[in-house]
């Protein structure tokens, strides 16, 4: 018995440090030490095993990391060239579909237009449509599993929409089986949040931290929540639905029937439009850039709405004594104003304790945290189905 534990925590390590090296882009001998509690010897015995197999090699240019002080002399980086996934982020009216190779690098992406809360087929073939241009496009790979990011709540107990009132043309659908019939492939389903918060962890700015807050707010207001380094989403998978908060004393018609919710206020299209009404212009949804916002009225619009989500965040961070928080989405990724404006929220409303050890930044992969947080976690399932078939703990949790 003492023989087959051995073994099995043997293998374990194993899985563990590739998933770590693939995961990071590539790290030294001394971070996986680290993260996986090891001693130097156990690490060199695993690593030299990994190089004699050509799993992974050495390289001295390794990925930038900015948290990092200093930088080791060779990375270890995952060989999964060869292998091929795919990513899908919705939001509530676009797809961004990319293909990556299983270390995560993008190798062919495309956005397209699409009513994504009203027309559930319709979003799911023109999704299809532009991954067959993709895939075309990179010479026809065969694709070893896919991931899809959606706007909205799925209870990861039985992989439905649930929710009546947001998106609500999905109620009762299961989209992974949907996707799988459309695809013909395997598929796994995510909150699009929560596909933000896990390209930031992997290879954005909460990049080895344990206590994370990230913050979608783009089209709609969405947040996940990383914890002790592990994805949180709650019972029925709700955790992070912010965006329908009711704020106090604000009137203004949600999406979702009610009245005064967060998203109602925040969101980036409510901001596009308040920018518009104050510059006496319509601003196009596709072309707008909201750092280019520099008028008065215009600052003043962007850090209420940042103060707005702050006074909200700041409940959050008591609770949850945050390290970070990271502010993604077409709005969060970009406007520095709105961003000073959560920033000075928080620090006004949450107890002086939780903010000493709080930053509040902008997400490092800008408004692409989704859809590179979906091709990892894609390339995360495709290597465990090729290479060593032991579900790991963080695969397990990060959905379904
Ligand atoms: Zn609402």
């Amino acid at each position: 018995m003492e023989v087959e534990d051995s073994v099995g925590s043997r293998l374990r390590n194993r899985q563990l440090a590739l998933e770590f090296i693939r995961r990071t882009g590539g790290c030294s001998r001394s971070e996986i030490m680290r993260e996986l509690g090891l001693s130097r010897s156990g690490v060199n015995h695993l690593v030299s095993a990994l190089l004699d197999e050509g799993i992974i090699e050495t390289q001295t240019e390794g990925p930038e990391k900015p948290a990092r002080r200093g930088r080791p002399s060779t990375y270890l980086v995952y060989r999964g060239e060869s292998g091929h996934v795919a990513g899908l982020d919705y939001g509530h009216g676009h797809v961004t579909v990319a293909i990556a190779n299983l270390n995560g690098e993008v190798l062919a992406e495309s956005t397209a237009r699409v009513d994504v809360d009203h027309d559930p087929s319709g979003a799911m073939e023109v999704g299809k449509e532009v991954f067959d241009g993709l895939v075309a496009q990179v010479g026809g790979p065969q694709i070893q599993h896919v991931v899809v990011g959606i706007p909205g709540p799925i209870d990861p107990r039985t992989g439905l929409m649930r929710v009546p009132t947001v998106l609500a043309e999905w109620r009762g659908l299961s989209p992974q089986a949907e996707f799988e019939r459309v695809f013909g492939l395997p598929v796994t389903m995510s909150h699009d949040a929560m596909l933000g918060a896990y390209g930031e962890s992997t290879r954005g700015a909460a990049r080895g931290l344990s206590n994370v807050l990230y913050i979608k707010v783009s089209g709609g207001v969405g947040a996940a929540m990383i914890l002790n380094g592990r994805p949180y989403m709650g019972t029925s998978g709700l955790a992070g639905e912010i965006g329908h908060a009711p704020l106090q004393g604000s009137t203004e018609l949600c999406r979702c029937g009610n009245r005064g919710c967060l998203e109602s206020v925040v969101s980036a299209d409510t901001i596009r439009r308040q920018l518009g009404l104050s510059a006496g212009r319509e601003f196009a949804a596709d072309s707008f850039d909201v750092r280019e916002v520099t008028d008065a009225a215009g600052v003043r619009i962007l850090s209420e709405a940042g103060w707005t989500l702050g006074r909200l965040l700041a409940d959050l961070c008591n609770c949850l004594n945050p390290q970070r928080v990271v502010l993604g989405g077409a709005l969060g990724a970009y406007s520095s104003t709105f961003l000073q404006g959560v920033e000075q929220s928080i620090a006004r409303y949450a107890q002086p304790g939780v903010i000493d050890d709080l930053t509040v930044v902008h997400s490092q992969l800008t408004d692409r945290s989704e859809i590179v947080g979906a091709v990892m976690l894609a390339a995360e399932r495709a290597a465990q189905l090729v290479s060593l078939g032991v579900a790991t703990e963080r695969a397990e949790l990060v959905l379904q």
